[in-house]
Order: structure tokens, then C-alpha cells, then sequence
């Protein structure tokens, strides 16, 4: 290898400087895990050229044999992990190693705090990689070379992981890419035969290709076979042990915290895979970001063929990382071929219930709520997606009732009817923007009296799974805010004329001053502090729901609000005896906004609100 031009200077993407800074501060005690990251790199740079070798033999050169070697020279300091796997071209290498294509990484990097711990789990949501090698190392140079390349086309990348890196061409016969480590003189002890025989046992041992340890320093020493070699998934279940299933989520995930749940299996028959699911214990930086690859990397008897295959799983199901490993899918399968492959049906079905069977089993411990905290929002959205499994999702809900005091979601549905009365055969609920506004509601003052526990709902998404979640355990849920509220009441059910009928003349008058406002003025049934809320008719959309869909752009026909008033309030009594139109006017009004600012809907005309308000204060003012 000689190298002949000046090497070109480069300066790192602004979010490649600030991940270094980071990696090296936060994951400081934990810095062995570098070995682990380079590793992982080398066998998924082997996978691919096995796969691009399928189709172009000669991509493999004179060299079939798929290897990485660890070497180390004490002496020198010097760590080094060689591959014979795709390498990279010198484009590829500066796009791989200088910058961070995912979206929304600089907005993640700035909620770092300096804290180590709470950013050592930010970076696990981030996912470890190449530039961890910089927290033991003061220079670290990469030579590679792409399979299929002259070997003068070579490159040579060089750092001391600060600013900038140099690039420079180089020629390098053997295909594939080598990563050395200019240990920092603390650092030495990576560079010890027994140190690193020991590390590369408990973090690469289920790696498909062998790892090769030599001693440079040496003279003529031989490199040692250090790992087992054989793919994880495909060892017998009983044979694996549980440090084993976590060592290979990390390769797998570059996570850095280890998996909450996983599950094994091989299915034989008709179609023949293995597959190993994991529950991340942790939701990545970007599980909200739809575009973001997500999905399974597949592989077909053995050889690796694609990262990220989203055709496995439903969308609501993207946190979860794995492996599925085909017998009979063809090994020239294409992520188009994927998509039409009719039999990935049943295959998907069958996965999509085993991560709900490996919920299910976690939502009987103590973990489930950790799971739920992270993942809960995501698993929501398979009311909409895949109704057929609607009733084992149904059980993995977890609210907030009225019963509880945090706005913690730690309630099942089964809880809830288990609690519930003898004769109350539905389940409450009631959509909310947040849990301060759920939990002051107006709407729920009856229940309350009448010690009926409420679901409170206020996520995002809530209005929209709702519209789906119709039914648990054979009783219907019911939104307390919406339509003639149905409880249970031994003297039958009142109707809401048989109600207003009393109160007509005023309801009346009600209806006219606010016509513009409202569908109808009714005698409420909910209410016993408030003077008055607003409802949505039986077949409405909440307001929950609305705002969610003119959020996304789409056109919602107008639809007026009934309001309910409380015939016991104060407030409503001296309404009633008003005899003057424009006080009744105004008092009206003001009766209207408060129902919806209560319901934490914005005021359509704040500015005649804080009017009215005005005149009624200096009145009081006056008298
Ligand atoms: P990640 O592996 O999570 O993508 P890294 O920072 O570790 O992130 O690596 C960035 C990219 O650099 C990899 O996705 C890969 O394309 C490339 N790369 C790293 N190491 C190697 C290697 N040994 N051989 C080939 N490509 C590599």
C-alpha cells in the first residue's frame, strides 16, 4: 500500500461533531462496547457482500472465505478490526462516516443535558455506531476498499475525532474495510490478548463469521478462532442463555440498553422461518417519524438479504427489532417481489400475534408499565390498523381513571369492569385535551356524585382509537360527553324532553339568543357544580377528533354544540329571572364560552367574550 496525493481535509456534519462529544462523555463507562459496534459493522459489511455476491460472483475475488480478524499491537498501541466484507467507496466513506443521514438528529442532540446517565439513555435511543471508537482512541483511520473495485481505488479516512477528518486515496489489494484504533495511553488495556478474547467471547460470540484474534507483536503468530460463529437464530431455543439473546439484540439494534422482552421461534410446515422478535425497552429518538426505515432484517436460509423488511410486521407494531429467517422465500426476493408476495400474509399475521402473545405475557409483571410509558401511544394506532386482533389490543390499553390522582396510565379496561357496579353495564369514558382538562370536566360531576369511575382520555390519538374500540368484555363504551348521557338509575332512564319539560320558556329563550351558537339548549343530566357544558349530538364528530382532522388538513362540515345547563346553578336561576333582554343576552353568552373554554376549546370571538365580561365586572363595580 502506498499512498501518494495530500490527503484532502474535511470537517465533520455539525451533528456528527456534537454525537462525538456526547459518545465520548456519556458512555465513558461503558466504553468497551466500541469492540461490539465495529464488530457488528464488519459482519453487516460481510452479510452484504454475500448478498451482492448472489448475483456477482466475482465480487468475492479470490477470498470466498468470510472472516473478520481482531488484531493488536501493545507496543504500538494500536487496536485494529479487519473485514473482507463490501468496504466502501471513497464517496460512501465520506457520506458514512462524516455525516448522520436521520432526520430529526439535531433536534434530538439538543436535549442533552451534560448529565452522563440521562445522556448515556439518550444515546441508546439514538443507537451506538462507528464514532464510539473515538472514546478510547485519539486517531482512528479507516482504509477500505468496495468489492468490485480496482484495488487503486482504494481510501484512506483519518481522524482524531474533533472537527474534521482527512481523506486520501489509497491502494489496498484486499477488498473490504480496516478500522485501526490509536488506543489513548489509558487505554491500553485494549490492547491485551486476554482483555479482548474475553470481550469479543461476550459480545460477538453469535456473530455468523468466525472472529479471528492475532497478536501482531508477535513474530510468527497465528490468528485463533474466538467465537463460535454460528447466527443466533438459528441455535436451538434451549441452548441459548439470556446474556446470549441480549448480546445479539445490541449487535442487532445498536441499542445500548438490553431488550425488555424476545421471543424464538421456528416454525415448521407449510412455510418454513425462524424468527427472534425483541421488545425494545426503550423508544427510539425517531419512532414518531413515519418515513424512518423500520421493519425486520431478513434473511433467506441464512444469507442476509435486506435490512429493515417493513412487509413482516403493521406499522403499529415498528418498535419491534428482529430477525426472520425464510426456508422458502427465494434468495433474488426484492422489497417489490415482498410486497406482491401474497404468502407474507399469513406470515405477518403470524408475527404480529406473537409480538401481541410476548405483550400479553408481559402485561401480567410489574415491566408492562415501562413498556406502556415508551410504546403505548404507537400500539394505539392498531384499532385503526388491524382490527382483526382489536379485542388483544383492547387488553393492552392502560388509562387513566377518575380513580387515581397522577394522570398515570396504569389502568387496564379489565381493572376498570372489575370495579364497576353490578349494574352498570357500560364503560365510561371521556375525551379531554390533557389530563388537567379530563380530570375537571364538567362533564363528569354526576358520575362523580354518583361514584362512577371514568376513563380519562387525552391523548392525541385517543378520539381517533376510539372511534374504533366500540366494546370490552360485551359492554359497550361510552362517551360521557356526547349525546344523552345513559347511567345506570334504578328508576329507569329519564328522557332528556321528560327533563327539559319543566324548564321550557327558558330553554327557549336560551335556543334564540344563541341560534348561531348552538343546536340546542337541554336540561343536563351531567352536571352538578357547573353552571353549564357543551355536548356533542349522538352522531358528531368530538371535538377531539375535529381538531385532529383540520389539523391534518381536511375539511370538516361545521356542526353546532348543544349546550347543557344546570337548572340548580345560581348562575343559571338568575338567568332565568332575567327580564331584561341584552343582560339576558350577554349572560347567555357568557354562559356559552365558559361551557367551551372549560372544555378547553378556544373561544371563536375572544374579543366579545372579554367585552361582555368587562360590562358585567363594572356593573358589579357600580352597585
Ligand atoms: P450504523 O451502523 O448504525 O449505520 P455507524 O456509524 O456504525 O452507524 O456506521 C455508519 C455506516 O458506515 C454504516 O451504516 C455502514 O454503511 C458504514 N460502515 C461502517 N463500518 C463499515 C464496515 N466495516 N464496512 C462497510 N461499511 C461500514
Amino acid at each position: 500500500m502506498s499512498e501518494t496525493a495530500t490527503p484532502e481535509t474535511m470537517g465533520f456534519q455539525t451533528e456528527v461533531r456534537q454525537l462525538l462529544q456526547l459518545m465520548i462523555h456519556s458512555l465513558y463507562s461503558n466504553k468497551e462496547i466500541f469492540l461490539r459496534e465495529l464488530i457488528s459493522n464488519a459482519s453487516d459489511a460481510a452479510d452484504k457482500l454475500r448478498f451482492e455476491s448472489l448475483e456477482n460472483a466475482e465480487l468475492l475475488e479470490d477470498q470466498p472465505e468470510l472472516a473478520i480478524r481482531v488484531e493488536f499491537d501493545a507496543k504500538k498501541g494500536v487496536l485494529t478490526v479487519v473485514d473482507n466484507g463490501i468496504g466502501m467507496s471513497r464517496d460512501e466513506l465520506i457520506d458514512n462516516l462524516g455525516t448522520i443521514a436521520k432526520s430529526g438528529t439535531s433536534e434530538f442532540l439538543q436535549q442533552m443535558t451534560g448529565d452522563e446517565k440521562q445522556d448515556t439513555q439518550l444515546i441508546g435511543q439514538f443507537g451506538v455506531g462507528f464514532y464510539s471508537a473515538f472514546i478510547v482512541a485519539d486517531k482512528v483511520v479507516v482504509e477500505s476498499r468496495r468489492a468490485g473495485l480496482q484495488a487503486s481505488e482504494g481510501v484512506r479516512w483519518e481522524s482524531a475525532g474533533e472537527g474534521e477528518f482527512t481523506v486520501s486515496p489509497l491502494d489496498k489489494s484486499d477488498r473490504g474495510t480496516t478500522v485501526s484504533l490509536h488506543l489513548k495511553d489509558s487505554e491500553s488495556e485494549f490492547a491485551d490478548s486476554y482483555r479482548l478474547e474475553a470481550l469479543i467471547k461476550k459480545y460477538s460470540d453469535h456473530i455468523g463469521f468466525p472472529v479471528m484474534l492475532l497478536d501482531r507483536a508477535e513474530a510468527d503468530a497465528e490468528a485463533k478462532n474466538v467465537n463460535s460463529a454460528t447466527a443466533l437464530w438459528t441455535r436451538p431455543r434451549a441452548d441459548v442463555t439470556g446474556d446470549e439473546y441480549k448480546e445479539f439484540y445490541k449487535h442487532l439494534s445498536h441499542d445500548f440498553a438490553d431488550p425488555m422482552s424476545w421471543s424464538h421461534n421456528r416454525v415448521e410446515g407449510k412455510r418454513e422461518y425462524t424468527s427472534l422478535l425483541y421488545i425494545p425497552a426503550n423508544a427510539p429518538f425517531d419512532l414518531w417519524n413515519r418515513d424512518v426505515p423500520r421493519g425486520l432484517k431478513l434473511y433467506v436460509q441464512r444469507v442476509f438479504i435486506m435490512d429493515d423488511a417493513e412487509q413482516f410486521l403493521p406499522l403499529y407494531l415498528r418498535f419491534v427489532k428482529g430477525v426472520v429467517d425464510s426456508s422458502d422465500l427465494p434468495l433474488n426476493v426484492s422489497r417489490e417481489l415482498l410486497q406482491r408476495n401474497s404468502d407474507l400474509d399469513a406470515m405477518r399475521g403470524a408475527l404480529t400475534r406473537r409480538v401481541l402473545d410476548m405483550l400479553h405475557k408481559l402485561a401480567s409483571g410489574d415491566e408492562y408499565q415501562k413498556f406502556w410509558d415508551q410504546f403505548g401511544q404507537v400500539l394505539k394506532e392498531g384499532f385503526v390498523e388491524d382490527s382483526s386482533n382489536a379485542e388483544k389490543l383492547a387488553k393492552l390499553m392502560r388509562f387513566s381513571t377518575t380513580q387515581g390522582d397522577s394522570g398515570a396510565q396504569d389502568q387496564s379496561l379489565a381493572a376498570y369492569v372489575s370495579r364497576a357496579a353490578d349494574d352498570q353495564d357500560k364503560i365510561y369514558y371521556l375525551l379531554a385535551d390533557s389530563y388537567a382538562a379530563a380530570k375537571s370536566s364538567p362533564h363528569l360531576e354526576q358520575l362523580h356524585q354518583r361514584n362512577i369511575e371514568v376513563i380519562l382520555m387525552y391523548d392525541h390519538i385517543d378520539a381517533w382509537m376510539m372511534e374504533h374500540l366500540k366494546e370490552f368484555d360485551g359492554k359497550e363504551l361510552l362517551d360521557v360527553s356526547r349525546g344523552q348521557l345513559s347511567l345506570p338509575d334504578a328508576d329507569g332512564e329519564i328522557t332528556q324532553s321528560a327533563m327539559n319539560d319543566e324548564n321550557k320558556p327558558l330553554l327557549k329563550k336560551m335556543h334564540r339568543t344563541l341560534n348561531e351558537r348552538v343546536e340546542a339548549v337541554n336540561v343536563s343530566q351531567r352536571l352538578v357544580d357547573s353552571a353549564a357544558c357543551v355536548v356533542a349530538a349522538e352522531q358528531d364528530l368530538t371535538p377531539q377528533l375535529r381538531k385532529m382532522l383540520e389539523a391534518a388538513g381536511q375539511d370538516i362540515p361545521a356542526s353546532k354544540p348543544i349546550l347543557e345547563i344546570n337548572i340548580e346553578h345560581p348562575l343559571v336561576k338568575r338567568l332565568s329571572g332575567e327580564t331584561e333582554d341584552q343582560r339576558f343576552e350577554a349572560l347567555s353568552n357568557i354562559i356559552m364560552d365558559h361551557a367551551l373554554l372549560a372544555e378547553g376549546t378556544a373561544l371563536a370571538d375572544p374579543a366579545s367574550y372579554v367585552q361582555r365580561m368587562n360590562n358585567l365586572l363594572l356593573e358589579i363595580d357600580a352597585s
